[in-house]
């Protein structure tokens, strides 16, 4: 078992290896990709905004976080059924894991909640692996997800310790690591990255790695995104990063974790097929496939799979890095479901009731009347 490469476990000696000639780099990242994973598989995932923007939170990059002014349009709880529809549309273009991504401080214990688990519920029964994005998350809630049949909690770090604090203020680095615990204890395989190109140093991208590095056990899933600069974020006006900084960061972490999936996630549009080509060569085992990244443009699914078709890809099945969850009944959904039916089936008993006997309407007595 090589979770963490002992070679490169500190500072120094990560920045060396991120600076490292570019080509030699990929060679050493394509040489440990090999040894670990099928070159030729790359999983195509979706990722689907099931409730969309007015986020209280203030991620300078993100669209959805209600204070800034950006085109999203708050959309509430999409429904059990429509997203079921999306994953089948999804697994029937070649995605075998599906992450839905909800715009929430944290979970909080309530009707949206039990609707979400019993998405998981029935995305897991597509056989499709199921990856959740819902903000903070405590440690019953991360159990209630994962007897649901959640295959993975993703929770960014998004940047080192330092940086992140630029980013973003309403909650504290270790509430992320502590929600990333919360899920790790549960069973959930972990899926946490970073984003590139916010205006953070090298520096800080080697200190997401090393945040990584001192968890017991590291991310089973490091996506790696650049920056989508959106129009009313903070960071509207940041300069697209360079190619060649995604290939270095996905070939430095695909050496650092040798087990893991490195993801290469948003920004895709920004690259051209040989800058893709050779994140793949550097150990990417993963792409976001559909034309939407939870609100911004990322390439149609007949692009990638024309990309596929080139370069020789194979799309990577299902459960290929873990078991399939077995789904377990839900106490709590169950109990509401049958609150629900009786409520219903009042309701129904007092209609009828109405229809045999008519309706009688009830006098009101007001002022003045006799
Ligand atoms: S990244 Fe998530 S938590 Fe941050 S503002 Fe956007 S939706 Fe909210």
């Amino acid at each position: 078992m090589m979770k963490v490469n002992s070679t490169y476990n500190n500072r120094e000696s990560l920045l060396a290896l991120y600076n490292k000639p570019l080509l030699e780099l990929v060679f050493e990242a394509a040489t440990i990709h090999r040894q670990f994973h099928n070159p030729r598989e790359v999983q195509m995932s979706s990722l689907l905004s099931i409730k969309t923007g007015g986020c209280p939170e203030d991620c300078g990059y993100c669209p959805q976080a209600a204070r800034y002014h950006t085109d999203v349009e708050a959309h509430k709880l999409m429904t059990v059924e429509s997203v079921v529809e999306q994953a089948q549309n999804a697994k029937a273009n070649g995605s075998s894991r599906l992450c839905m991504g909800a715009a929430w401080r944290e979970v909080r214990d309530n009707k949206d909640f039990d609707t979400v688990v019993e998405m998981v519920q029935a995305v897991n029964d597509l056989d499709m692996e199921v990856c959740c994005t819902l903000g903070m998350l405590n440690e019953d809630q991360a159990v209630r997800l994962k007897k649901a049949g959640l295959f993975a909690y993703n929770h960014n770090l998004d940047s080192s310790r330092d940086f992140y604090k630029d980013i973003i203020s309403t909650r504290e680095y270790d509430d992320r690591l502590n929600t990333i615990d919360n899920a790790r204890k549960a069973g959930i395989t972990v899926c946490s990255g970073g984003i590139i190109g916010m205006g953070e140093a090298v520096d800080d991208r080697i200190g997401l790695l090393l945040s990584y590095m001192e968890m017991e056990t590291p991310p089973d899933s490091i996506p790696i995104n650049a920056l989508v600069a959106v129009e009313g974020t903070p960071l509207e006006d940041q300069k697209p990063i360079e190619q060649w900084e995604m290939i270095r960061m996905v070939a430095t972490t695909r050496i650092a974790f040798p087990q893991s999936v490195v993801r290469l996630s948003a920004g895709r549009t920004k690259m051209s097929m040989e800058a893709q080509a050779l994140c793949f060569m550097a150990g990417a085992g993963s792409i976001f496939a559909g034309d939407k990244l939870l609100t911004t443009p990322n390439p149609e699914f007949n692009e990638d799979k024309e990309m596929f078709k080139i370069l020789g890809l194979l799309p990577k099945e299902a459960f290929a890095d873990g078991e399939k969850p077995v789904t377990e009944p839900d106490e709590k959904l169950i109990a509401r479901k049958k609150q629900e039916a009786e409520r219903a089936l009042e309701l129904e008993l007092a209609r009828e009731k109405v229809r045999e006997e008519g309706f009688e309407p009830r006098k009101i007595k007001t002022v003045g009347s006799n």
